[in-house]
């Protein structure tokens, strides 16, 4: 709902390795009742269930490489199909060109990015955390720092891609809590109510109030 009337369709989340798209999407999901598709679970799910395709991307994964987008679609395609009509949530995807074009093929072009921004010796910081909390088996030093170096590859040709297709792109600053990155979210939400009305009168000048309120001046 942030950059217009209608609701974005399908939006994108952006970001390097452990800058908190998952976390992001997750809030979004509750929130705004959108479907959370991420590329990085889908593949993690075929792992872990030792499929065909599992097999044929956990040595890719562990390399820290990117897997075909062929296997990417195939699996996106999959579980799109079971959402007809539902607004989308795309983390993780698209990361490259080639991952670009087909997902313009798949559904059309998306109506809004956001793009989660920090330093790289944050995200080292959070991979190496979760890896030592017993998360996921890419979260070591020596696949993070692969994983890192593959995100610097592809990500200014998918931004410039955004651009070139007017895909409005939202930065966020994703170096704080997680609840600071949706604070940020919130402020442009604020920003595009109509009818919000600043009190000058109140104490801090900044109190708000909603379009329906009866405190007409
Ligand atoms: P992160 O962004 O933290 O690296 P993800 O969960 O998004 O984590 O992705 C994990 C791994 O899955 C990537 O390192 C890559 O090997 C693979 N992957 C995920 N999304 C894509 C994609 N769109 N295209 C190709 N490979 C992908």
């Amino acid at each position: 709902m942030i950059l217009g009337n209608a609701p974005a369709g399908i939006v994108l989340v952006v970001g390097g390795p452990g800058s908190g798209k998952g976390v992001l999407s997750k809030r979004l999901e509750q929130e705004c009742g959108v479907v959370h598709l991420s590329s990085g679970d889908l593949l993690r799910d075929e792992v872990r269930r030792d499929t065909v395709l599992g097999r044929q991307v956990r040595e890719i994964m562990e390399r820290g490489e990117l897997v075909s987008s062929a296997v990417i679609v195939t699996l996106m395609r999959r579980v799109m199909r079971s959402h007809p009509g539902k607004r989308v949530l795309l983390d993780g995807f698209p990361r490259s060109l080639q991952n670009a074009h087909d997902l313009v093929e798949l559904c059309g072009t998306p109506q809004l990015a956001l793009h989660l921004e920090c330093d790289d010796t944050i995200l080292m910081e959070r991979i190496l955390k979760r890896g030592n909390a017993g998360g996921r088996a890419d979260d070591n030093i020596h696949t993070a720092l692969r994983r890192l170096r593959t995100y610097h590859k592809y990500h200014n040709s998918t931004l410039e891609w955004l651009r070139e297709q007017h895909v409005p792109v939202v930065n966020l600053d994703c170096s704080g809590d997680p609840e600071s990155v949706w604070e940020q979210l919130c402020a442009i939400g604020r920003l595009m109510r109509p009818a919000t009305r600043i009190d000058a009168n109140s104490d801090t000048g900044m109190a708000v109030f909603p379009a329906d309120s009866n405190n007409k001046r």
